[in-house]
């Protein structure tokens, strides 16, 4: 099958839908499809690694911990020397820090002094805190309630030599640095970051640095974008704003795909404005246009050009971070790697704003999470939801989404936020 036929083909033969009236998570499903992850490999410094993709499975060379240790300071004791109907009294023969072991074996009637992480010597097997000893000298009295085993930390308990510790597309967090760390490796092997390449489409618009001229507006949406993506950790194409000249455009999208895994641009997928990028688009690869049953967002465009991803986002600029979030990040994590991809976290709260909401298309409406004085959560719209106005994103912490079939919403009804903070 040719390239030319595979995501029309793919979509007329087994799906029964409508590209003028999308359901989102088709939609999501559909681009699912047609995602190949990067499979060069690069191997890079922990420290590095930071916001990568693992490409190979980390396998402990070591027991961790490598020794059997104490939990707490205390004493290093023989559960069998103890007595639970008395107090007894053992000789303490030495110690064992965090770094400097006791040398030689416990024997009975015998404690070792030991501190938290310090090696617990041959032949104890217990350790008894020391709040609960009166220690003196070189002898220390201990009293009965103990358990064997007490306090002490088993070699391996946190993974054991040769078990795995991380997956293959896992992220790696700080938490995973620390952890390869602790596993005394230095490098390890990531996927190579995903080429994204940038443009914003428009006779409309103007960059930052030269006065508007009349009907003129700022381009934004080149800066949101810019901004998602390198939280996102990719490396970045910006290719500024392009005319609405096919001859422009056209230029510009053989240069992306040449240079990019991914070609992200925003405007001209209206309708009017689509025909011709539509054309000039099939000429160059196969592009689908769909119109989402969403709001806002309703254009988008998806396809590949040559071998190259492509994602035509609406102008609006509340649109552009709408649909970002909903179909070209997962597609994005997808690409890089990333096995499993995890959602934007969402649940459900009380909403305290009357919503206007017509049944029929999705809905992403901004939203302000909130916890009252009792503690308890609840969210309520930010002000105006027009697919222009970018303050609605600027001020919400979280998508409140209402389903296709859902109406109005009345104050009080449950809700699903989708947040936003933090990850956005
Ligand atoms: P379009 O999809 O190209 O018809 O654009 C829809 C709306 O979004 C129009 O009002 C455009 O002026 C606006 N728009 C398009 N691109 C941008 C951009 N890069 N920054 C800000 N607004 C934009
Ligand atoms: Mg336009």
């Amino acid at each position: 099958m040719n390239q030319e036929s595979t995501i029309a083909s793919s979509l007329s033969c087994a799906d029964d839908y409508d590209p003028n009236s999308m359901p989102v998570p088709k939609a999501r499903e559909v681009i699912a499809r047609f995602l190949t992850p990067v499979t060069t490999i690069e191997r890079v410094a922990v420290r590095d690694a930071l916001g990568r993709v693992l490409a190979q499975e980390v396998v402990s060379p070591v027991d961790v911990p490598s020794n059997d240790n104490s939990a707490m300071d205390g004493y290093a004791v023989r559960h069998a020397d103890l007595r639970n109907d008395a107090r007894v009294t053992l000789k303490i023969i030495g110690s064992s820090f965090a770094g400097a072991p006791h040398q030689g074996r416990l024997n009975a009637g015998e404690a070792v002094r030991i501190m938290t992480g310090g090696v617990v010597p041959p032949g104890a097997d217990t350790i008894v805190m020391q709040e609960h000893v009166e220690a003196k000298d070189d002898q220390v009295t201990i009293g009965g309630g103990h358990k064997l085993g007490q306090n002490l930390r088993k070699a391996g308990e946190d993974l054991r030599r040769g078990q795995p510790a991380l997956r293959r597309g896992q992220t790696i967090r700080p938490a995973e640095t620390g952890l390869i760390a602790s596993l005394g490796i230095a490098e390890v092997s990531v996927y190579r970051r995903l080429r994204v390449a940038f443009f914003s489409t428009g006779d409309e618009l103007v960059s930052i640095g030269s006065p508007l001229g009349e009907g003129q507006i700022y381009d934004s949406n080149r800066y949101t974008i810019h901004g998602m993506l390198t939280r996102m950790g990719f490396e970045i194409i910006d290719m500024g704003v392009v005319r609405d000249d096919p001859k422009l455009l056209e230029a510009a999208f053989r240069e992306a795909a040449q240079v990019a895994d991914v070609v992200i641009t925003s405007g001209g997928v209206s309708v009017g404005e689509a025909d011709f990028v539509k054309d000039l688009l099939n000429s160059l690869g196969e592009v689908v246009f769909w119109k989402i049953a969403m709001k806002p967002g309703r254009p988008l465009a998806y396809g590949k050009i040559g071998k190259a991803h492509f994602f035509g986002l609406p102008g609006n600029p509340a649109s552009v971070m709408v649909t970002f979030y909903q179909f070209v990040r997962d597609a994005l994590l997808r690409l890089s790697g990333r096995d499993p991809i995890d959602p934007l976290p969402s649940f459900r709260v009380p909403c305290t704003s009357t919503l206007k909401k017509a049944p029929g298309r999705t809905e992403f409406q901004r939203g302000i999470l909130s916890r009252d004085e009792s503690g308890n959560l609840s969210v309520r719209v930010t002000g105006e939801q027009g697919s222009g106005i970018l303050r609605s994103m600027s001020e919400a912490n979280c998508f409140i989404i209402l389903p296709t079939e859902q109406g109005n919403v009345t104050p009080g009804t449950m809700v699903e936020v989708q947040v936003l903070e933090g990850v956005v």
